[in-house]
C-alpha cells in the first residue's frame, strides 16, 4: 500500500527524490512519496513525445475500447482508490467512493464521443473538410480538491484525440493517482500516460517545456496566470478551470426550509473545497433571519470528523497551508460580521473546522470579495433585485452562480443577468460529463467535458482542393 512509485514509459520507477505524504485529519506520514526530478520529467515527456505517432494513428475505435477497459479497471478497485484517496484529501469515504464512480462515469462518457469529420462545402470545384487533430504531448496539472475526479476531466478526452499525456497532480494528494497509475498502466501501449509527482516545483518545467504541446491546468487563479504567461513562449494551447467566488442568490418569493439543505449542500460539500461552491450567499431581506436560522441548524448538526468515520459529513481542510488561509477568514469573519454558527478551528489534531455561518457582513470584506475555499458562508442582505445582480457580478471571477426562487421564470430571468460559465436555478454543483463547464472572466479560459471539451484537445485542420473525380 505505501510503495507508490512514478509511471514513466509503461514501468512503476522510483522518484529521484521522497516526499511525506500526511493524512489531514491526523497529520501523520501516510507513506513516503516518490518525487520526480526534473531529468525524470524531461523523461515522461520524452517517452509521450516517441509514443505520440503510434497512439495518434490508432482508430478512434481502439482508443475508446481502451478508454472503457480502464473504467473497468476503475469500477473493480473502487473501495481501495476511495481508501486512499480519504486518507490523504480527508473526504468522507461515502463521497470518495462517489468521486471514484464519478471518475469511471467520466472515463464512460468522454469516452463514447466522436470527432467526426466535416464537410463544410461540396460545391463545384471546392471540396473543403474540416478534421480534428490530435496535439501531440498533452500536460495535466491537477489540484489537490477532487484529485480523481479533475483526472478524469482531462484524461479520457486527452487520450480519445490522440494525444499522448503526462499527468501531474497536486503535491498534498499524489498517492491516489499513483495508484490509479499502477492499476492501468498495462492497458495502454507504453508512454500514452504518465504520471510523475513533485514538490510544487516541476508545474514551471512542464509548462515551459518545448514537448508539451497543451496544458490543461484546474487549479487557483494565481497560478493560471502563472501557466498562461509561460506558455506563451512556446505559444502552447491552454484550459485553466480556476477559482471562482460562486454567488447564490436567493430571491424573496422561497420556502427557506425547502432551500436551506440545497444551499447549504452547495457551500459545503468537500468542505467548501470546491471551485463551484457557493462562496457568497446573497438573501432577500424579507426572509433573510429565517435562512440564516435554517443555515445554521443544518450546521449545527453537521459531524465534522476524520473522513474514514462512518457517519462523518465533512472531513479536514485537505492541507495546512488552506487550514491556516481559512483561519484568517474566520478572523475576518468575526470582525466584519456576526458569526451565528461555528466560528472555530477544532481543538484536536488534524485540519478540522468548524462549518461557519456569518450574517451581518458585507462586501469589502475578505470572507465575501476573496475566494475562502473552506467551510465557511458569508450570507448578505439584499433589498433590491438589479442591485443584487449586480453585485453578484462586482467581481473578477465568473465560474458559477445560483438562484433559488419558487417561480423558475422569475429565477431565470436573472440567470440570464449573471456573467458566469454555469448558472443553476434551485441546485448549485450539478455536473455531469454532458454538459460542457467552464469559467468566464479570470475563472477560466475554454471548456472542459462534452464535444466542446473533446475539441479542445485537438488541432483544427482543413483540407481544401477540388473534388475527387
Ligand atoms: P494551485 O493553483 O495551488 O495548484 C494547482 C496545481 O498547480 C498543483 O498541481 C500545483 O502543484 C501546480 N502548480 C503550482 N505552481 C505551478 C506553476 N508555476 N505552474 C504550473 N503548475 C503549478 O491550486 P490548489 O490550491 O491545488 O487548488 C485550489 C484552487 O483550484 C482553488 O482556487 C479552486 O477554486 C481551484 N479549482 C478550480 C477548479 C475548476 O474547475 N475551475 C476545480 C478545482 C479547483
Amino acid at each position: 500500500m505505501s510503495d507508490y512509485k512514478l509511471l514513466i514509459d509503461g514501468k512503476m520507477v522510483p522518484g529521484d527524490q521522497t516526499m511525506a505524504v500526511l493524512n489531514p485529519a491526523t497529520e501523520e506520514v501516510l507513506a513516503q512519496c516518490p518525487r520526480a526530478s526534473k531529468e525524470q520529467l524531461d523523461q515522461a515527456v520524452a517517452a509521450a513525445k516517441a509514443a505520440f505517432p503510434a497512439w495518434a494513428a490508432t482508430p478512434i475505435e481502439e482508443r475508446r475500447r481502451l478508454i472503457v477497459k480502464m473504467a473497468e479497471v476503475i469500477e473493480a478497485n473502487v473501495n481501495e482508490l476511495a481508501h486512499i484517496l480519504t486518507s490523504e484529501q480527508g473526504k468522507p469515504l461515502a463521497d470518495a467512493t462517489g468521486e471514484v464512480m464519478g471518475m469511471a462515469g467520466f472515463f464512460r462518457y468522454l469516452g463514447s464521443l466522436d470527432l467526426p469529420m466535416r464537410v463544410i462545402e461540396n460545391s463545384g470545384d471546392r471540396k473543403v473538410e474540416a478534421y480534428r487533430r490530435p496535439l501531440g504531448v498533452v500536460g495535466a496539472i491537477i489540484p489537490w480538491n477532487y484529485p480523481l475526479l479533475i483526472l478524469a476531466f482531462k484524461l479520457p478526452s486527452a487520450l480519445l484525440a490522440g494525444n499522448t499525456l503526462v499527468v501531474k497532480p497536486a503535491p498534498t494528494t499524489p498517492l491516489a493517482s499513483l495508484r490509479f497509475a499502477e492499476l492501468v498502466k498495462d492497458v495502454l501501449p507504453k508512454g500514452v500516460l504518465n504520471f510523475i509527482a513533485d514538490a510544487n516545483d516541476l508545474g514551471d518545467h512542464m509548462t515551459k517545456h518545448p514537448d508539451i504541446r497543451k496544458i490543461s491546468f484546474t487549479g487557483s487563479t494565481a497560478t493560471g496566470q502563472k501557466v498562461m504567461a509561460s506558455a506563451a513562449q512556446t505559444l502552447k494551447r491552454i484550459t485553466l478551470e480556476l477559482g471562482g467566488n460562486d454567488a447564490g442568490i436567493v430571491l424573496d418569493d422561497v420556502d427557506p426550509k425547502k432551500v436551506a439543505p440545497g444551499i447549504f449542500e452547495g457551500a459545503f460539500q468537500n468542505s467548501g473545497q470546491v471551485c463551484l461552491a457557493i462562496k457568497r450567499l446573497y438573501v432577500h431581506e424579507s426572509v433573510y433571519d429565517e435562512i440564516c436560522n435554517e443555515l445554521v441548524a443544518i450546521a449545527k448538526n453537521t459531524v465534522v470528523d476524520d473522513g474514514a468515520k462512518q457517519g462523518t459529513k465533512l472531513g479536514p481542510l485537505q492541507n495546512k497551508m488552506q487550514y491556516e488561509k481559512v483561519k484568517a477568514f474566520l478572523d475576518d469573519a468575526r470582525k466584519n460580521g456576526n458569526v451565528i454558527a461555528g466560528g472555530s478551528a477544532m481543538d484536536r489534531p488534524g485540519y478540522f473546522i468548524e462549518p461557519t455561518i456569518v450574517r451581518d457582513i458585507k462586501e469589502g470584506s475578505k470572507l465575501v470579495d476573496e475566494e475562502q475555499f473552506g467551510p465557511v458562508l458569508p450570507v448578505i442582505k439584499y433589498s433590491d433585485k438589479d442591485d443584487v445582480i449586480r453585485r453578484a457580478n462586482a467581481t473578477n471571477y465568473g465560474l458559477g452562480a445560483s438562484v433559488w426562487s419558487s417561480n423558475i421564470e422569475r429565477a431565470h430571468a436573472v440567470a440570464t443577468q449573471i456573467e458566469a460559465g454555469t448558472v443553476w436555478i434551485n441546485k448549485h454543483l450539478d455536473m455531469a460529463p454532458n454538459i460542457p463547464f467552464g469559467g468566464s472572466k479570470q475563472s477560466g479560459i475554454g471548456t472542459e467535458f462534452a464535444e466542446e471539451g473533446l475539441a479542445e484537445f485537438t488541432q483544427l485542420q482543413i483540407i481544401n482542393g477540388p473534388p475527387a473525380a
